[in-house]
């Protein structure tokens, strides 16, 4: 069995200042993080053992100290934290910011907002929240249904595939033929990098392992990349997940996480694979020729 890391793999710079900022504040006050810091669970119990706590509404938070997560947050939900006098600490990736900024300029500039994302996720609820109108796809079906509009403003959810993005943005332009429509690609730059490494890594092996949490939207993504080029993909959130007879002696298996897998995960999923390599090629060596 021989093991390969995606060339870009794991937890990005956005996550990980993020969880630096909420461990450092917790050194010296109580504090309460707003929505999930990071889907995975992992990570989440690390904190949670820190003594920090998680709420989804700015009402139910009891510390004097907040923090917006890296997936950002409204102004709209950070006024409200405020006016209940919380002191609001960001940890905003500044690659989501430039997503706000995105859509701020594109409304500014007349254009009636269209996100490529998730409707319900974090993210998302953060980008169009202050917005009067807008509209959220996420497939072809939902682009078709769109109202027509003189002008189209498209940014992304940073952690959506490239090529889905460019596929639905063209058949924008192709259903409402008469709408301008400005895209600006928002997808950041760790997640451009981890999905072309996954699509590169899932080509040469024949079985991926994707680490990452249950609820992230980017381990998801990257593991439906996998699977247009490799037909065993796993999905586990720890090495506990791994199971020996998903792997046979000469399997070439390849590994990558999504951008909020802690980097012990990835060594320890690695070991594992290891220890069922040395496992595999003691039986063999037990067979007779
Ligand atoms: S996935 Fe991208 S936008 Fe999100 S925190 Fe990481 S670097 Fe920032």
């Amino acid at each position: 069995m021989k093991i390969l890391r995606a060339e870009h793999l794991g937890m990005c710079f956005g996550v990980r200042d993020a969880i630096a900022l909420a461990l450092d504040t917790a050194k010296r006050e109580p504090l309460t993080i707003l929505g999930d810091l990071v889907h995975n669970e992992t990570v989440l119990t690390e904190l949670r053992a820190r003594g920090i706590s998680f709420q989804n509404e700015a009402q139910a938070v009891a510390t004097p100290t907040v923090m917006i997560t890296a997936h950002g947050a409204s102004e709209k939900r950070q006024q409200s934290a405020r006016e209940r006098g919380l002191r609001v600490l960001e940890a905003t990736c500044p690659l989501v910011h430039v997503a706000h900024r995105a859509v701020t300029k594109l409304v500014a500039d007349g254009f009636h907002p269209v996100i490529i994302g998730q409707k319900n996720h974090v993210e998302v609820r953060g980008l169009t929240e202050d917005l009067a109108e807008f509209d959220v796809v996420l497939s072809a079906e939902e682009v078709r249904q769109l109202r027509e509009r003189p002008r189209f403003g498209v940014a992304t959810q940073t952690t959506q595939p490239v090529e889905r993005v460019r596929e639905l943005v063209q058949l924008l332009r192709n259903t409402f033929p008469r709408s301008e429509v400005r895209f600006i690609d928002t997808v950041c730059r760790p997640t451009k990098q981890r999905q072309s490494a996954a699509l590169e890594l899932a080509q040469r092996c024949d079985v991926v392992i994707v680490i990452g949490g249950a609820h992230s939207n980017n381990t998801h993504e990257l593991v439906k990349t996998c699977g247009r080029f490799c037909s065993r993909v796993h999905h586990v959130q720890t090495a506990a997940d791994l199971r020996t007879d998903w792997f046979f002696t000469d399997d070439t298996v390849g590994i990558t996480a999504g951008t909020s897998t802690p980097d012990e995960v990835i060594q320890q999923v690695e070991e594992r694979l290891n220890e069922f390599q040395t496992r595999l090629t003691e039986k063999l060596k037990l067979i007779p020729a």
